[in-house]
């Protein structure tokens, strides 16, 4: 016999699913929020790909602006470009509080893990400042990053890396240079339990790639041995 406490919860479940049915942010199918058919259709980023900054690169060689700025991260991969789908699905998590969206779209990032071998011991979220995650009620970084955590078993750290910096949001109209200043300096890293970790850093969007190799320096001053980014899409 299940606990009274699950029941309920699952009753709930049955309730809300019949006020607010799930509705796949794709072509709009009843259901599920990514139905079945536009999961398989999902594009996707495949290598070859340039080994630092996951860019397409024919071949596979590293790219020419991460020739000229080698930078502390190890390395970004992104499952699928940020179009279609893969947008329609990242602004309903990031702007139409559809949370509970984080749950396939982590499913995404953990399949990639298992089938990339990628070896990392913690998963932390890049942190928004303290402002934008009371005006937006939550964190969509840290909602991917938990239920990936629950998938795989990876640890999450969520308390070791601060953005200190109230920065604009990263957007394709400023130029990279923008971009860099914009969050330059804006994390650090606030004690050593990321210490001879290898560490993997959780994102919705890589539009430049800027965030991740400013959070990447942050936590190598703090200790990490390695940083890898993982994030859902990437501006190409
Ligand atoms: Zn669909
Ligand atoms: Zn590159």
């Amino acid at each position: 016999m299940k606990p009274l406490f699950l029941l309920l919860s699952r009753g709930v479940e049955v309730v809300l699913d019949l006020l607010f049915p799930k509705r796949c942010v794709g072509c709009g199918q009843i259901g599920s929020f990514i139905c079945s058919n536009c999961w398989r259709t999902l594009p996707r980023l495949v290598p070859p790909v340039c080994p630092k900054c996951g860019k397409p690169q024919p071949s596979g060689l590293l790219c020419a602006s991460c020739w000229r700025k080698p930078g502390k991260i190890d390395g970004i991969r992104s499952i699928s470009p940020f179009e279609g789908i893969m947008q329609e699905a990242i602004h309903g998590l990031k702007y139409n509080n559809l949370k509970a969206i984080s749950v396939p779209l982590a499913q995404l990032l953990a399949i990639y893990l298992e089938t990339t071998l990628l070896l990392v011991d913690v998963v932390v979220p890049v942190p928004l400042h303290p402002k934008r995650v009371w005006e937006r009620g939550y964190n969509q970084s840290g909602l991917l990053a938990r239920e990936l955590c629950r998938l795989t078993g990876l640890p999450l750290i969520g308390d070791c890396l601060y953005r200190f910096k109230y920065s604009l949001p990263q957007t394709k109209t400023m130029t990279a240079e923008e971009r860099w200043r914009n969050v330059t300096g804006a994390f650090s890293c606030c004690n050593s339990k990321l210490k001879g970790k290898r560490v993997l850093l959780i994102d919705d969007v890589c539009t430049s790639g800027a965030t991740l190799e400013a959070c990447a320096a942050a936590l190598k001053d703090g200790g990490a041995a390695m940083v890898w980014g993982l994030t859902l899409a990437r501006e190409i």
